[in-house]
């Protein structure tokens, strides 16, 4: 067996676009791919770069509107890249800002429409009322998924993507339904900052396996994580208030 084993992560827009430790997606997948016995290679990308080839996984964080104005001309630049990766079936995890960067724009509370790239099918408007508190969301695939939110946008989901899962506490997409986050493929779109992954263990574990196998042909640990505090972590989460 080779025992390098390479997976490439890319962080998108980590200058502008990563708050309420959403890095702390990247530090989970690159631990995590370690203890199963493969070799994270973390690469970043910020406007102006040029995108890498052979991308694995892809995760993009939050930001202030302005971060999002920042980026949005860069993103339409790479959306070729993505939207390839995209139908070919490459997980990425887009959380809060980028989530609605991925759909088809996001109109903020000066009226000013940020364009987004459509890969969701999703749009977003500016509220009044910030949606701001711990959340838990209900996934058939990855269990009950906990994090936290803090959005004026709310989301709108049209036929060409599913929700990511259901609100039991919280806000998530809008306060008008129930549903939380967006899913097209393996690309996750989600409001769910935290960070996300170190509490939800079965989401960092798709996105290994799915990029896995998709490099490699099937999934096969050499070694098993240390998940020894996150039942501990998600215990106490599901306890605090909203
Ligand atoms: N600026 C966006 C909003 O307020 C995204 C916020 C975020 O990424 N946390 O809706």
């Amino acid at each position: 067996m080779n025992s390098n084993r390479p997976i490439k992560l890319l962080h998108l827009y980590p200058r502008d676009m990563n708050i309420y430790g959403d890095h702390g997606n990247i530090l989970t997948l690159q631990r995590r791919l370690e203890w199963y016995g493969y070799t994270p290679v973390v690469l970043t990308y910020d406007p102006g770069d040029s995108f890498p080839d052979n991308v694995d996984i892809i995760v993009g964080g939050g930001g202030q509107d302005s971060g999002q104005s920042k980026v949005q001309d860069d993103l339409h630049t790479i959306v070729h890249h993505l939207q390839t990766l995209a139908d070919s079936n490459v997980p990425m995890l887009m959380v809060c800002g980028l989530y609605q960067l991925f759909g088809k724009f996001f109109k903020t509370s000066d009226d000013e429409i940020i364009k987004g790239i459509g890969l969701l099918d999703i749009e977003t408007y500016a509220k009044p009322e910030r949606l701001i508190g711990n959340i838990i969301v209900r996934t058939k695939e990855f269990g009950d998924v906990i994090g936290y939110e803090n959005h004026s946008g709310q989301t709108f989901i049209g036929e060409g993507a599913t929700a990511f899962g259901s609100v039991i506490k919280g806000a998530g997409n809008n306060m008008a339904d129930s549903s939380e986050g967006a899913r097209y493929n393996n690309v996750i779109g989600t409001y769910l900052h935290g960070s996300i992954l170190p509490k939800n263990p079965r989401l960092a574990d798709f996105l290994i396996t799915t990029a896995v196998t998709n490099r490699y042909g099937s999934f096969e640990p050499s070694g098993t994580p240390d998940d020894h505090l996150i039942e501990p972590a998600r215990e106490i989460a599901l306890k605090r208030p909203r």
